[in-house]
């Protein structure tokens, strides 16, 4: 992009915005199952203004922005009391799960520096089902990750296995509730006693059920405890761009208490130039996602949230019944709320995915890891809600289209090398020859990602991350 000499009128801006999206996909229509979170065009609009009417004001200084202080306060004072924190539980808003994970990570490992000074390099357990996020967090705050396999029928992290994996070291358990992958509820309740019993921080990731998983138990669900009425449990996170439909980027981290939560908190008084004091990882943030926040909360209310959770809730019930009909597939673990899994062992499934992206459905891939086989991945919304009968219906005729599909001549003649491919060491040009192989070359995506998923999922995880670095590291240029 080149910046016009004369500035552009607005009604080509936005001509020129609402091009770029053509070929993005086409979410409104509620086919997509995952990334929008959508509540429909009312409760959008609502959003839109409370969001526009804060976009300037800043989070950087909640002293001289005395309004976003209260809607931080009434936020994250929701938040406490929804996951049954009692009168010592606090939190921050942040700008997502994994803004949230990061600061919970941050307060775990700061609080052990000063209790256990003589740990050197902690570690941090994560269940395989722990979302990446932890990594990241871990990644960026050097704690070591200790990495525990989940049960292979239930895919819930065991205590017992966790327990086994505390080392002198260890500071920190995760449980999830409910897992992205899966979308079962690790036994929160023993990995409490657990941290209890060894003196270890637990965070529950709620990013996914924190909001709604209340919600289906008052529709007679059956969800164990997972929050901070279960003793132990240390800090949590919950989006509330996920199931609370607020606009991103909004989430919360919450602790059991002050105390905890001190560790989070950044300041710093030795520069020349304005004290800084952030709850968050943003420093200069827009007031917007906040207002949007608490408008959206307000605006739908604790019964529209309990109408939505029971639509979405029969939702998963068909789509999960319906999965199950279909000749060849099988769901991975029964759903706990809204997320879906399932795969096929006799059919690619990345080829099942690419017959419905291409009928204008979007549903995720996910590759094999662990004990988990690749499969799809369903986060059921109140947007598709309505869409049940006829998901089931094209997703029967294009699993019959994918069974008669042959296996790919690429994948079977790279197979035998895929398998122990080491590329920590190779560089870009090695790389991007074997990207070329694979039919990424050049800069996008191909129409169809059956092949290339299928050659990702059959190489070792630290060849796929050397891939999607570079892959992305070329994506990314002019
Ligand atoms: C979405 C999600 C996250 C990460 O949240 P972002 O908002 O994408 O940063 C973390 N944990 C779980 C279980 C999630 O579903």
């Amino acid at each position: 992009m080149k910046l016009p000499e004369h500035g552009m009128p607005a009604d080509k801006v936005f001509a020129a915005l609402e091009d770029f999206r053509k070929n993005d996909v086409k979410w409104k229509e509620g086919r997509v199952f995952g990334y929008v979170f959508d509540p429909g065009e009312k409760v959008r609009e609502v959003a839109q203004k409370a969001y526009t009417s804060f976009l300037s004001e800043n989070g950087l200084d909640f002293t001289v922005f005395q309004s976003l202080q209260i809607l931080e306060k009434e936020l994250a004072a929701f938040g406490a009391q929804h996951l049954r924190g009692g009168k010592d539980a606090v939190g921050n808003f942040t700008s997502g799960g994994t803004e949230s994970i990061i600061l919970a990570v941050k307060a775990a490992r700061d609080y052990y520096r000063v209790k256990r000074p003589d740990i050197v390099t902690p570690e941090i357990i994560l269940p395989t089902t722990a979302h990446a996020a932890f990594y990241k967090a871990a990644h960026y705050l050097a704690l070591k990750v200790v990495q525990v396999s989940v049960d292979p029928v239930s895919f819930k992290v065991s205590a017992e296995t966790v327990r086994q994996a505390i080392t002198p070291d260890t500071i920190m358990l995760v449980g999830s509730a409910p897992t992205y992958s899966q979308g079962v509820i690790d036994p929160i309740a023993d990995l409490g006693k657990l941290a209890l019993e060894k003196n270890l921080w637990l965070h529950t990731d709620a990013c996914m059920g924190g909001f709604l998983l209340p919600y289906f138990k008052r529709l007679g669900e059956p969800a164990p405890d997972f929050d901070f009425s279960v003793p132990g449990v240390s800090s949590m996170s919950m989006d509330l761009h996920k199931y609370a439909y607020c606009p991103k980027g909004a989430s919360l981290v919450l602790y059991k208490n002050k105390s905890l939560r001190k560790h989070q908190i950044f300041a710093c008084a030795n520069w020349i130039g304005y004290t800084i004091i952030n709850n968050a990882v943003q420093s200069s943030k827009s007031g917007g996602p906040m207002a949007a926040a608490w408008a959206v909360l307000n605006h739908i209310g604790d019964q529209g949230y309990l109408e939505i959770a029971r639509k979405k809730l029969e939702a998963v019930k068909k789509i999960s019944a319906g999965i199950e009909k279909i000749p060849g597939l099988r769901l991975l673990a029964p759903p706990q709320m809204t997320l879906i899994a399932f795969t096929s062992d006799t059919i690619n499934v990345f080829q099942i995915i690419d017959e419905m992206n291409s009928l204008g459905w979007y549903i995720q891939p996910a590759l094999s890891y662990d004990n988990s086989p690749a499969h799809v991945h369903l986060s059921v919304s109140a947007s598709n809600v309505g869409w049940e009968d006829k998901l089931i219906e094209d997703l029967e005729k294009c699993t019959s289209i994918a069974a008669a599909m042959p296996e790919g001549e690429l994948l079977t003649s790279l197979r035998p090398m895929l398998k122990d491919l080491d590329l920590t060491n190779a560089t870009d040009e090695e790389i991007n020859g074997l990207l070329a192989m694979a039919g990424l070359e050049g800069q996008g995506l191909p129409e169809r990602m059956a092949e290339i998923n299928g050659v990702l999922n059959e190489l070792p995880a630290s060849a796929r991350k050397a891939i999607l670095v570079s892959f992305v590291n070329d994506l990314f240029v002019q």
